[in-house]
């Protein structure tokens, strides 16, 4: 068992002062129970708790640490840019750089706003396709996640077209009445929904491919539809790229299967583990904006020189040699998993899309929420929390992708595989149970 002394002293305190002990719900170990490890640095693939425990960190920080913790050349891009200051509230070269930048890898994206987080993003496409088009409804799937955006945290209900009801106290119903959730991967669902309502429809916004319920990819031809049917009926496409963005291939997942969005989100990597965050896409569309046109959208923080700085440095050191190193890792750990299931009799799928997958504890393929929905939720917290003694910190949650970077070297890999027979018996214990 690991040291957890001063995490749970620091849980204690942190709950008198912060709703829950924590900043960010899933950081609380609610899914999976036990006390959450409050870290305090990291290296290359590894992160350090305030007991001391060492983890290899399949996290990742959900996705930004691409190229591991503390990689030099983010280090001496920050270290730089605190020599100039922090924070001016004016323009600064770094933001035309990183804007430059992301426009020169993803096609559909001739302009780009930045901000400070993915929820800012989704949030102000929303807004913006809504401005674009004079339009109110906007389509969204039912477990794709686009951060706290009112209007995005309805994905509630069942059947082909729901209206969304607000997963959440506060979320007023008229904020989430013009939501409409599907299905995700039912094209007949879409089709539906753009025959009742296509003349009302500002925009259908998607995961690139969904890694908010686990790993579902579209399945073929599912991000065409969308394209397809926004076009045929004036409304948008908004691919939210956030978690896929720079991640993926050095474009996201348009890298991997290119569809034209009119706007795209992007956060996690481009930020390097500071807060930034994006959205753009076509001219015209992009133009709509303040100050060239009549959407408001702002911030204090967008385009933070020591975000930026930190985004840029990670970018440009994402070479091919990067995408090869995630995407190897992310075949061994997967396949490393799956071998470790199999052999102690456990239920699971293991799900991949590019360097992105998932392990669902069902045996069932997962297409949809509903399919993510019918895991063993106990056996995943077994697994868990044997792997986490083991010192391998993977998300506290059975719904979540798990993270590699090019860090993960050999060393750590290994130490992944050696916990993996453990934990799968573990889960087998609770899965009989
Ligand atoms: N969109 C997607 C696809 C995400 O995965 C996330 C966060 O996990 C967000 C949006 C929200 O980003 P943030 O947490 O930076 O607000």
């Amino acid at each position: 068992m690991s040291r957890t002394k001063i995490s749970e002293d620091l849980f204690e305190r942190a709950r008198a002062v912060v709703p829950g002990g924590v900043n960010s719900p899933v950081r609380a170990f609610g899914a999976v129970g036990g006390t959450p490890r409050f870290m305090e640095s990291g290296e290359g693939p590894y992160i350090v708790d305030a007991d001391g425990n060492r983890y290899v960190d399949l996290v990742c920080s959900w996705g930004p640490m691409i190229l591991g913790h503390r990689h030099p050349a983010v280090v001496e891009a920050l270290a730089q840019a605190l020599t100039r200051g922090t924070s001016f509230g004016t323009a600064t070269r770094g933001e035309v750089e990183l804007a430059e930048e992301i426009v020169s890898r993803v096609a559909p994206v001739e302009k780009v706003r930045l901000v400070s987080s993915g929820t800012e993003a989704t949030m102000s496409a929303v807004r913006l396709a809504r401005g674009f088009t004079g339009r109110s409804r906007v389509v969204k799937f039912a477990g794709c996640y686009h951060g706290h955006v009112d209007a995005l945290l309805a994905a509630a209900g069942s059947g082909v077209v729901t209206f969304g009801l607000p997963d959440t106290p506060g979320v007023t119903g008229s904020s989430a009445a013009d939501t409409i959730v599907l299905p995700y991967n039912s094209p007949e669902a879409v089709r539906e929904a753009f025959a009742a309502y296509g003349g009302e429809i500002a925009c259908v916004i998607t995961e690139a491919c969904p890694a908010n319920m686990g790993v579902v990819p579209p399945a073929p031809g599912f991000n065409e539809l969308l394209r397809e049917l926004c076009t045929a009926n004036g409304a948008l496409l908004i691919v939210d790229e956030v978690l896929t963005g720079f991640r993926v291939t050095d474009a996201g997942w348009y890298g991997l299967a290119p569809v034209e969005a009119d706007l795209m989100t992007f956060g996690k990597v481009m930020g390097g583990g500071l807060p930034a965050a994006a959205f753009g896409g076509r001219a015209e569309v992009m133009s709509r904006l303040a100050p060239e046109g009549p959407v408001y959208q702002a911030g204090t923080l967008s385009g933070n020189p020591l975000a930026c700085a930190a985004g840029l440095a990670t970018l440009r050191a994402c070479d091919e040699e990067v995408y090869d190193r995630v995407d190897a890792a992310a075949l061994i750990v997967g396949r490393a998993a799956s071998d470790a299931l199999a052999a102690a009799g456990v239920p699971h799928r293991l799900q991949r899309a590019g360097n992105l997958f998932s392990v669902f504890f069902t045996d069932a393929p997962v297409a949809d929420f509903d399919g993510a929905r019918t895991q063993d939720t106990a056996a995943y917290r077994a697994f868990f929390h044997s792997m986490l003694d083991q010192g391998v910190y993977l998300p506290p949650s059975a719904y979540e992708a798990w993270f590699l970077s090019a860090a993960h070297d050999e060393e750590a890999l290994t130490r992944v595989a050696e916990a993996l027979p453990a934990a799968a018996k573990a889960a087998a214990t609770a899965s009989a149970g």
